[in-house]
């Protein structure tokens, strides 16, 4: 893909996610776009940074370290780190796939948020390396809310048990959840599930937690997503293209 198809694109879906918060009443402001990078290659990172964007995401830890290392390694791009801690010259990188436990470290020293927390395993572990360096790691709680077996997340009846948990958690700050429903053609099915994640953020939040963002949207259904109340969506395929898998 050449710049001005990669610029156009996110124009694009920049015009999209404005036009969905504003049809919802939202401001545009309040949806934030984390650029799905993986499959695509440094180049098109750094198009994408040349752009003006700044949040990208990654399923896998080890091809995500890949990419930071060597756009690290460019100081690229070419700002100076703006606080400690931060890196890339304000680049931040979110994990979208599942955390296993034994690649801990290396998600803590990477991700500015971890979207895919499911369980006190992970949390625990998750904790204890951010604890070691001092970091408050942010998070959010991924609940799963379909039974497909394949999909990672808590089960909603399993959430209140695991955010009570992560509250004596010191080195974890929970900002709040994730989901990634089944897929369907048309975004209208989906809505019920973008629905039923914001009440279960209202429930939890009856219980005191505070959890303002709700991880949820991708390519396919990310204007629905921002109706029911996405403050993130996680897009993909509509700035980069198909990728190989
Ligand atoms: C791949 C992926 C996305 C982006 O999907 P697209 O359909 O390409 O926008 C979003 N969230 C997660 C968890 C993903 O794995």
């Amino acid at each position: 893909m050449d710049d001005i198809t990669l610029l156009n694109n996110i124009k694009a879906v920049s015009k999209r996610i404005a036009h969905a918060a504003e049809s919802a009443g939202r401001s545009p402001k309040d949806v934030k776009l984390v650029a799905v990078t993986k499959g695509v290659d440094i180049k098109m990172i750094k198009g994408a940074i040349e752009t003006g964007l700044r949040e990208f995401g990654e399923s896998r830890i080890q091809e995500a370290r890949e990419k930071i290392l060597n756009l690290q390694s460019e100081n690229y791009p070419p700002m100076p780190p703006l606080a400690k801690g931060e890196m890339n010259g304000g680049v931040k990188w979110h994990l979208i796939g599942h955390p296993q436990s034994n690649k801990a470290k290396m998600a803590v020293q990477l991700f500015d948020l971890i979207h895919s927390v499911d369980s006190v395993e992970i949390a625990e572990e998750i904790n204890r390396q951010a604890d070691k360096t001092g970091k408050i790691q942010r998070i959010l709680v991924q609940v799963k809310l379909s039974s497909e077996e394949s999909k990672h997340g808590i089960s909603k009846e399993k959430i209140m048990i695991l955010l009570e948990k992560l509250g004596s958690l010191r080195s974890l700050k929970v900002e709040g959840l994730m989901t990634i429903p089944p897929f369907f053609n048309e975004p209208e099915k989906v809505r019920p599930y973008f629905r039923e994640l914001k009440k279960i953020r209202e429930e939890a939040e009856k219980g005191g937690v505070k959890l303002p963002e709700l991880s949820m949207g991708m390519t396919n259904d990310f204007e629905v997503a921002i109706q029911e109340g996405a403050t993130i969506v996680r897009v993909g395929t509509a700035i980069f293209g198909e990728r190989g898998r």
